[in-house]
């Protein structure tokens, strides 16, 4: 089947792709293993000039790849600048930090020398989400390759035109060939590529569903992987909150990327005292942000990255309703070629509801209403996911204990979105994944911790 880049603010095919054959994925694992050959044992030095230069090729072409991205799943063009931005800072983070981060580590022992070394593993699969086209894929690019390792990497088949561009900015940039490689390949060529014994480990983000298909191959053939899966993110919101704040942060938080980040806040858990206050302020930011061509430079929500995705966020939302929920904005669909959804508001949610329980993937929140500050707490750990979390109060003591002691997800922030940064681990739990990327912790998930003792 051919791979198809369709632009979803107006329905239009923007360019058919040929899957690469698999015999052609086959010799591009062969090259990736070849150069890996010679790139590991490249110095950090030589390593981090090709990284800085990245950073580099990246900024200047920041404006022509958010306007691609915009084209291929609808993001508007200044907060796809703003990825690219980012995802310049990874590579500089890593190019600083890589060398600090894998020197090796000597240990006290009874040996006349003991230590531990972080040696690179080989070609790794990156399986990579259109949410976020570049900034998914350099998150692991940046420490993957300055650890010593090569990549190929299989996108999601609605931006194959973001994914040869990737490859292109690190030709551009000078990193010898075939260091990292794009594949032209749907999901139906994951296994097959899994199998090649010149792939040594798998990093996945993406829905729940494909890290569980991805998993269980890999773990068959005993291959590491790294999951970042799906999220159902809670806020909550308590009595001694600043209401004001809470709503601009939420709705903020709740409109990242059009609705589609998995550490967007989803599941808004307002205790009874404040609700009415908070629905109300919380019901008017959403509703003013701008809709609209993700190409203009002032539109903040542009449409949802794919037709299909909408129908089934819509179906969602309709379920909830049917099964009680009320919706006290947006929650309709107009007519056209487009995927646009409106910023949503979804009170009286409750367990049970698609709202409650499943990851909402597109601008739709979700308010459930807490007792007290214990009832909040439950209710935002009774999920599958174990994603992001945050907190709002003005007794910031109160919520860094909540925040350190008693949510259950990777990160927990206090009056603040949750948001991902070079220096922090980013990563979840239960069905929100395994492993962490960034920070040192990032560059240490693809390396074999080896241990060299001298007796
Ligand atoms: P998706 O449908 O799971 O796709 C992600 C990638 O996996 C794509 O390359 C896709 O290829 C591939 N894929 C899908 N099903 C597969 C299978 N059965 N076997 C092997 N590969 C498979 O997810 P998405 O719609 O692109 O992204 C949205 C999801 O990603 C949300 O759930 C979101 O929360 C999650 N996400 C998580 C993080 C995180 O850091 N935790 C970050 C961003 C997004 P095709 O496109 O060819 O199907």
């Amino acid at each position: 089947m051919s791979i198809q880049s369709v632009n979803p603010f107006n329905g239009e095919i923007i360019k058919t792709y040929e899957p690469h054959s698999s015999e052609l994925i086959e010799q591009k694992i062969l090259r990736a293993h070849e150069s890996f050959l010679s790139w590991k044992d490249e110095s950090f030095e030589v390593r981090a000039r090709h990284m800085k230069k990245a950073a580099e090729v990246l900024r200047n072409r920041k404006r022509d790849l958010a306007e691609l991205i915009a084209l291929e799943m609808g993001k508007p063009v200044k907060a796809g600048e703003s990825e690219i931005e980012k995802c310049a800072l990874v590579c500089e983070y890593y190019a600083e930090n890589a060398k600090k981060f894998l020197t090796p580590e000597e240990i006290k022992t009874d040996a006349a020398k003991s230590y531990v070394t972080f040696n690179p593993l080989g070609v790794i699969l990156a399986i990579m989400p259109w949410n976020f086209p570049f900034w998914q894929t350099f998150r692991f690019l940046a420490p993957g390759l300055m650890a010593g390792n090569c990549g190929v990497l299989k996108h999601a088949s609605n931006v194959p035109g973001c994914a040869l561009a990737i490859e292109d900015v690190l030709i551009e940039a000078g990193f010898p060939d075939h260091v990292f490689q794009t594949l032209l390949a749907g999901s139906d060529a994951i296994e097959r590529i899994i199998e090649n014994p010149l792939i040594k480990a798998v990093t996945l983000t993406g829905s729940t569903e494909a890290g569980k298909h991805v998993a269980a191959k890999a773990g068959s053939l005993i291959k590491k992987t790294v999951l970042e899966l799906g999220g159902s993110d809670p806020y909550l919101v308590l009595e001694d909150a600043d209401i004001e704040l809470a709503a601009a942060v939420c709705a903020e938080s709740r409109l990242i990327n059009s609705g589609q980040s998995c550490i967007a806040a989803k599941r808004f858990i307002v205790v009874e005292k404040v609700a009415e206050d908070f629905i109300s302020r919380f019901r008017e930011k959403l509703a003013s942000c701008t809709v609209g061509n993700p190409l203009l430079t002032d539109t903040q929500l542009g449409p949802l990255a794919r037709k299909d995705l909408r129908d089934q966020l819509h179906e969602q939302v309709q379920r909830s309703i049917d099964q009680g929920a009320e919706c006290i904005l947006g929650g309709k669909i107009e007519d056209g070629p487009h995927a646009f959804y409106p910023p949503t508001l979804l009170v009286n949610v409750r367990k049970g509801m698609p709202a409650h329980d499943e990851e909402l993937f597109g601008p739709v929140a979700a308010v459930i209403i807490a007792m007290d500050e214990e009832d909040a707490i439950a209710i935002a750990n009774d999920t599958s996911f174990g994603l992001g979390s945050a907190v709002f109060t003005t007794d910031i003591q109160r919520g860094e204990h909540i925040a350190a002691n008693k949510l259950n997800a990777g990160c927990a922030f206090v009056n603040s979105l949750v948001r991902s940064t070079p220096e922090l681990p980013f990563g979840g739990i239960s069905e929100s994944g395994y492993g962490r990327e960034l920070g040192s912790w990032g560059i240490k998930e693809f390396v074999n911790i080896k241990t060299v003792y001298i007796s």
